[in-house]
């Protein structure tokens, strides 16, 4: 199914549309709380780390670089619920999470409820590649990034005032028994990137500070290869949403299985991973998929979901909500 989308360069086969980088910055926009300076400046940040992934694979370097490079650069911005900017927990403490996978090599690495690391990405790159583990949590994946020259930083860095009233009114409703076990659950702003390179290889990443008012410990799908991130040799994809879902349903992986095994498109295997089963589990977000003929899919059952991509010409495509139309889109 994937012949026509192929071209030879150099002797070797690869997709038509590489090399290839989509991203998300969550799908938890809520449209009456954004002012036009929000929309603007989310722009802008979308298109910065689209950017930054592209000129990595513009160079020839591999597609994992293009999502470490691109999701850095979303965790930087306080934008978005990732490295800065970062929801808080019940505690009024950041605690962040983290994954990437290589498609390639099948290697992965993963970190969970940090709260020093400047750029989980970086953190859960080193896991992959320099320890013999895929997933490290908390204080001992802290001493990992000591030991491995990972910036880390007081944990008053990722604090913003934003976040920090955003769990106020979520305290408060859960206080005044308006809250169900889904508080917090509009917050999605979780980033993710995946890029497929000039030599058709795929990687997929995903960062995020969880949902507000999560319990302390808590760990969402966003760190966990095969619910919130994954990445094999023919798809990639990462998520966004109420994690809990993402993870009774592997949801990452599903989508990747149901390409491989029943041949279905990515555009059909991501929207009904992503608005059918999720939404009927009870559970809603987004996620983006994107298989190595450079076809890709950005289904999401929220107001909107931050999301983009950038092709061979370097132009980035960026969307915010959900009436607004992008390649990919599939609502
Ligand atoms: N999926 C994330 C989690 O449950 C939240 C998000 O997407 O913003 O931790």
């Amino acid at each position: 199914m994937f012949e026509h989308r192929y071209a030879v360069r150099d002797g070797v086969l690869v997709a038509m549309d590489a090399p290839l980088l989509v991203i998300h910055g969550g799908a938890g926009v809520e449209r009456a709380e954004m002012t036009p300076a929000d929309e603007a400046s989310a722009r802008k940040a979308l298109e910065a780390a689209l950017r930054a992934g592209h000129a990595l694979l513009a160079a020839g370097k591999p597609a994992l670089d293009a999502v470490t490079a691109a999701i850095t650069v979303l965790e930087d911005d306080p934008q978005f619920n990732a490295g800065r900017g970062a929801v808080f927990n019940h505690d009024g403490r950041n605690e962040l999470d983290s994954s990437l996978m290589d498609g390639a090599t099948g290697k992965a690495g993963a970190v969970a409820g940090v709260h020093r690391v400047k750029n989980p990405i970086l953190l859960a790159r080193a896991v992959m590649e320099k320890s013999r583990h895929v997933m490290m949590v908390g204080d001992g994946a802290e001493s990992f990034a000591k030991e491995q020259g990972v910036t880390l930083v007081d944990p008053s860095y990722f604090r913003t005032e934003k976040r920090w009233q955003q769990l106020q009114k979520a305290l408060k409703e859960e206080t005044a028994g308006v809250a169900r076990l889904d508080v917090g659950r509009k917050y999605f702003g979780t980033v993710g990137a995946l890029a497929l390179d000039a030599r058709g290889r795929l990687a997929a990443g995903t960062s995020t500070g969880g949902m507000t008012d999560k319990r302390y410990g808590r760990v969402g799908d966003s760190p966990i290869i095969g619910a919130g991130t994954w990445a094999d040799d023919r798809c990639a994809v990462s998520g966004t949403g109420w994690g809990e879902f993402y993870i009774r349903d592997a949801a990452a992986h599903e989508v990747c299985a149901r390409v491989r095994l029943s041949g279905q498109s990515i555009a059909r295997a991501a929207r009904e991973v992503i608005n059918v089963d999720i939404p009927k589990a009870g559970g809603d977000g987004g996620a983006i998929a994107l298989a190595r003929d450079g076809t890709f899919a950005l289904p999401f059952n929220t107001e909107g979901m931050y999301r983009g991509w950038i092709g061979t010409d370097g132009v980035p495509h960026v969307a915010i909500y959900a009436d607004e139309k992008l390649q990919g889109d599939a609502h």
